[in-house]
């Protein structure tokens, strides 16, 4: 084996061509971004340069980096035990984490599958739904619908869920059975109307579907409560409650995708619960553990998981599983990450920072550019318009959130952009300080962006 490469020569191009990440290569390595330490809610790169986490590493450190409690319960399992034997059953702590989740989610959520990351939970929650109906004497309910401009993840199930075209179309064809409808957007209605006169014609249209589809060919919906990748959609209050009742009235389960919202983004612990809309499936993923280990979970409601009991012969139990469940360092880390949730009451800090945050972000409309801004707790996403009247955006040359973002990056803030959008989900511990921080940078970002445009 030759020596390692040290941390410096992680920037060099010759060593990059070793790695794929989620960038065209060629452009990554003219100023790669390689992150050397992180603590609290800022990042350190292997240039010294500190960035503060405005998207908490991809709103997943959620009781901030470097955490002691987290480090200490994954070093003390770590001493004890770093791998459980998963064929032939557990260990104590995947039992604990999973009866703490089922004490504090919403209602009857209460057995629990855990995955490593977001994109298994959601194909979990689809072999869950599917296998539920089988079960139950439905077994042509297969179909799940989903939304455009949605994100459930990477793997095969979860991306042809998902509803962002320009991530689907190089992995086409997907699999069979998953149907869209459109999301809730509100600012850019799809169907021109607007609320609340539209009766949530965006909500009415998923039972349609189902009917058109036939509902006993449909197993799941699937939303996340609020919507990110494609933009940040937060729907209005009667549309989860209104897809509640079109779920029950069909026997199609409700499928939460929180692995974003969940673990106190949206204020509370889910956003099944600042919505009051309890799902038969929630998946959680991201902030579950912080971003110490690898770690997501399935919760099912009670009736769903009791049909996976029963006499062997004829029921096998839930058939699916990853080497990697339930892993007791991940565990450790969820069980840690929790505590730490709670007991800093971290829920209450992402409603407080959060709307502080929010007024900060609401005095950059002076700036002439913010069309609207979305979002609840410590999650927002920032739409930008050239033209606040007509809405119009800026042309494809000047793809302005990401000239943003590019901006506040420079001045050392991490944010999530696109071209026409950007999002913010800062750690849970973000104080009104460093509320105040993010947007003073964004604010000179935006100033000086604008006057590069204009000159
Ligand atoms: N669901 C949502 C809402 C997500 O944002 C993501 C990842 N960004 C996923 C699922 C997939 O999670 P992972 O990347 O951990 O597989």
């Amino acid at each position: 084996m030759s020596e390692l490469i040290t941390e410096q020569q992680a920037l060099e191009e010759r060593y990059l061509r070793q790695i794929f990440i989620r960038s065209q290569m060629t452009e990554f390595v003219k100023d790669p971004f390689v992150m050397s330490s992180s603590d609290g809610v800022y990042y350190t790169d292997i240039n010294g340069k500190r960035y503060l986490d405005g998207i908490a590493g991809i709103f997943v450190a959620s009781v901030g980096h470097n955490n002691r409690r987290v480090i200490d319960a994954i070093k003390d399992q770590l001493d004890k035990m770093s791998f459980s034997p998963v064929i032939h059953g557990t260990n104590a702590l995947a039992v604990q984490l999973a009866n703490l989740l089922a004490e504090i989610a919403p209602g009857d959520l209460s057995a629990v599958k855990f995955c490593s990351g977001g994109s298994e939970a959601n194909e979990t929650a689809f072999k869950i739904a599917r296998q539920y109906h089988k079960l139950n004497g439905n077994p042509n309910k297969y179909k799940v619908i989903s939304r455009y401009q949605s994100w459930h993840g990477c793997t095969m199930g979860s991306l042809s869920a998902s509803g962002l075209t320009s991530r689907r179309v190089d992995s086409e064809p997907l699999a069979a059975g998953f149907i869209h409808v459109f999301p809730p957007y509100c600012y850019r209605c799809p169907f021109d109307k607007e609320y609340p006169s539209c009766n949530i014609t965006c909500a009415g249209l998923i039972e349609d579907t189902i009917i058109m589809e036939d509902p006993d060919t449909v197993a799941a919906v699937i939303v996340e409560p609020i919507g990110h990748t494609g933009g940040l959609f937060d729907p209005p209050p009667e549309y989860l409650p209104k897809l509640r009742e079109f779920c029950d009235r069909h026997n199609v389960l409700l499928i939460f995708d929180e692995i974003i919202t969940g673990m106190g983004r949206t204020g509370e612990m889910f956003a099944a619960e600042t919505f009051d809309v309890l799902p038969d499936v929630l998946c959680l993923g991201k902030g579950l553990s912080g971003g110490y280990m690898p770690l997501s979970a399935v919760l099912c409601r009670r009736h769903i998981a009791d049909k996976f009991w029963g006499d062997g012969k004829i029921n096998p139990g839930l058939v699916t599983g990853h080497t990697y469940e339930g892993n007791p360092i991940a565990c450790a880390a969820g069980l840690a990450t929790i505590a730490e949730i709670i007991e800093k009451d971290l829920c209450a800090n992402a409603r407080k920072v959060g709307s502080h945050l929010r007024e900060g972000l609401e005095g950059l409309r002076k700036h002439g550019i913010i069309g609207d801004i979305r979002g609840k707790g410590l999650f927002f996403g920032i739409e930008f318009v050239r033209d606040l009247v007509t809405k119009e955006k800026f042309s494809d040359d000047i793809p302005i959130a990401t000239l943003i973002g590019k901006r506040a990056l420079a001045k050392g803030l991490l944010t999530r952009y696109d071209p026409h959008w950007m999002s913010l989900g800062p750690p849970l511990i973000l104080t009104q300080d460093q509320a105040d921080e993010m947007v003073s940078i964004l604010d000179a970002s935006i100033t000086e962006v604008l006057q590069e445009i204009n000159n």
